[in-house]
């Protein structure tokens, strides 16, 4: 009985052994969660400045998917910025494709403009009104400045609906000869720094139990994992130069760059890199504009500026 006992507790220590070393590489994104709730206050640090650049988001996030297209089309009309729209077939929605060169290849900055619930109580402030209002005054900047390379930008529609938007913007380009050397997506930031994340069809954290198998927690429920990859070093290195950046090699996302990495272009997903907050906050009615920090679109928006002014 002794030795069964001894066994199994050494099985159990082993087996916790491999667990250990399975997810190394987790166990400094599960700490940087563990810190953020610990430190998590609903009240933003900084909330938006009303009167900032960013003020206009609070009108945006109140509007429906519909409202919200006319609202980006106006917003470019008015400044005598140039753009594309392209049908996603058969939704009645529009992606925008906004360039700033005549041909590429383009260094593409993208954000889905739709929210999950279309409805008015429902804002996806965070998920997407954040990232795309701060593309609209990337759009305002860059018809100012001399830029270093070819550049665009994307605002897709019916991400929420199977990454439509990316998936029609990804066969116009390929039809059209549309050359595309990387694509920068944003979605979900709005609070505390930048994070650059593994991409999935399946959002969350990534873990091994040996011999079982790797699943993914979304802060809801543990699933079976899909394949996740990690975005090329090289493009993570030229933005990281420009503005700090965590890295989340096993706190996947599921966005308009998982469609594109998977379909060969070079495309990396940027979010908030406060995974509690937004664990809080995604697809729920508590995604609010109060709770964006005015700092985090503000660190976005420095890095697209000084990374499209950049030379190779
Ligand atoms: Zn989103």
């Amino acid at each position: 009985m002794k030795y069964i006992l001894g066994a199994l507790g050494f099985a159990a220590l082993a087996y916790l052994g491999l667990l250990a070393l399975a997810n190394f590489d987790a166990l400094d994104d599960g700490a940087r969660y563990l810190h953020a709730a610990a430190t998590y206050a609903v009240a933003p640090a900084q909330p938006l400045d009303a009167r900032g650049a960013f003020g206009f988001c609070e009108q945006f996030a109140e509007l429906d998917n519909a409202a919200r297209a006319r609202f980006i089309a106006d917003f470019l009309d008015a400044r005598g910025i140039a753009y594309q729209r392209l049908p996603i077939d058969g939704s009645g929605f529009d992606n925008f494709f906004v360039p700033f060169a005549a041909a590429g290849p383009f260094t593409i900055f993208s954000a889905h403009y739709d929210k999950f619930f279309d409805d008015a109580a429902y804002q996806g402030a965070s998920d997407n009104a954040a990232a795309v209002c701060m593309l609209l005054v990337v759009a305002d900047e860059l018809r100012k400045i001399k830029l270093a390379r070819p550049t665009a930008l994307l605002f897709t529609g019916q991400e929420e609906s199977g990454l439509g938007g990316a998936k029609a913007f990804y066969e116009y380009a390929t039809q059209n000869n549309t050359r595309v050397a990387e694509v920068i997506n944003f979605d979900s930031l709005g609070r505390g720094g930048l994070a650059a994340r593994a991409s999935s069809e399946r959002s969350g954290l990534v873990f091994t139990l040996p011999l079982v198998g790797e699943f993914v927690y979304d802060g809801r429920q543990a699933l079976k994992a899909s394949p996740y990859s990690q975005p090329d070093a090289a493009l993570l290195a030229r933005l990281r130069r420009v503005e700090p950046i965590t890295v989340f090699d096993r706190m996947t996302a599921n966005s308009d760059g998982t469609f594109f990495q998977a379909n060969g272009w070079n495309a990396v997903n940027i979010s908030s890199d406060d995974m509690y907050y937004l664990e809080r906050t995604w697809h729920t009615y508590a995604d609010r504009i109060e709770l964006l920090s005015q700092d985090n679109l503000e660190r976005a928006l420095k890095l697209v500026i000084q990374y499209a002014r950049q030379e190779r």
